[in-house]
């Protein structure tokens, strides 16, 4: 299967600056320092399926780019962002991740990647592709992916009530807990 490598890039939406000055004074109720917004957002390159094969199993079975990887052709993933709404800031904070999804499903939205009213679509059951830290483990969570539009990532939304994921994103989180999470890059 061929990927999809030469379509538009899909922008983040920019920052409002202004706003995020404003942001910078306030002090952290929790820890007393501020927490401006980061840019940098947690952001998983690969799935975590495709980063533990060695070099020359993912030479030859993994076909990737920034936006789609396949592993031998039956294991499907989808790139996307999990947003949780910030107390502090007027934009979410949106964890990158990845999705597995089954073959239907991918080839389904690839049909869509350029359909400028796939975000009618209703979403599509996935599986979260990666351990995102300090939470029970995520890897394989069910989760629902929406289609946003041609330019912008797909969202993940976390129905299962019971995980702290799906707590996060229904109350919102601190600007200190944003901060805690860009931490996690190694
Ligand atoms: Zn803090």
């Amino acid at each position: 299967m061929l990927m999809k490598t030469t379509h538009n890039p899909r922008f983040e939406p920019t920052v409002d600056l202004e706003d995020e000055m404003a942001n910078a004074e306030a002090k952290c109720s929790k820890c007393g320092r501020t927490h401006p917004r980061d840019q940098l957002e947690l952001t998983f390159q690969r799935p975590d399926a495709v980063v533990a094969l060695d070099k020359a199993r993912r030479a030859s079975e993994v076909k990737e780019s920034d936006d789609l990887c396949t592993i031998r052709s039956e294991r499907f993933f989808i790139r996307a962002v999990l947003p949780l709404s910030v107390q502090e800031w007027k934009e979410p904070y949106r964890i990158g991740v990845w999705v597995e999804v089954e073959r239907t499903v991918f080839e389904r939205v690839l049909e869509l990647w350029d359909d400028s009213a796939q975000h009618q679509t209703p979403p599509f059951q996935a599986r979260l592709a990666n351990d995102i830290p300090s939470f029970p483990s995520t890897s394989g969570l069910p989760v629902r992916l929406q289609l946003t539009g041609p330019k912008t990532r797909p969202d993940v939304l976390v129905p299962q009530i019971d995980h702290p994921l799906h707590r996060e994103q229904c109350l919102g989180i601190t600007a200190h807990r944003a901060n805690e999470y860009s931490s996690y890059f190694s």
